[in-house]
């Protein structure tokens, strides 16, 4: 837990959001500024700034997102249709909160390429 790290906090309960998924390692919560009819964050609990710090103890944890997110997709009906599922990294990435995530999207058609 980094204690000013805003999705550290989500992921501890102690700022609200709408949590869609939780387990031991994955917290999984609707995007508060939804790009797409579902739009929902996955993120580990434990705190990785970006992807560029994953490391090889971590590939479990990254699989383990990676389901979480086809279940979710399962669940929100957007499965069969088709979703993206998207991490950004850093400035040129577009990264803005600097805790791993991986934004789930779908319910439309999604742009190639992306903005
Ligand atoms: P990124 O730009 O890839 O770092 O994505 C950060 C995402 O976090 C954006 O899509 C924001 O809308 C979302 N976000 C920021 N603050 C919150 C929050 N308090 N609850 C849920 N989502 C948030
Ligand atoms: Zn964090």
């Amino acid at each position: 837990m980094t204690d000013n790290c805003l999705f550290c906090n989500i992921a501890a309960g102690t700022i609200p959001a709408k949590i869609v998924h939780e387990d031991e390692r994955v917290v999984a919560f609707a995007d508060i500024d939804p790009k797409a009819p579902v739009h929902i964050l996955i993120i580990p609990r434990k705190h990785i700034a970006s992807i560029n710090d994953i490391s090889l103890e971590d590939n479990e944890l990254i699989g383990h997102i990676h389901q979480v997110a086809v279940q979710l997709a399962r669940r929100f009906g957007i499965a069969d249709d088709g979703f993206r599922l998207v991490n950004n990294c850093n400035d040129a990435g577009g990264q803005t909160v600097y805790h791993i995530h991986f934004h789930l999207l779908g319910g439309r058609t999604m742009e190639w390429p992306p903005g």
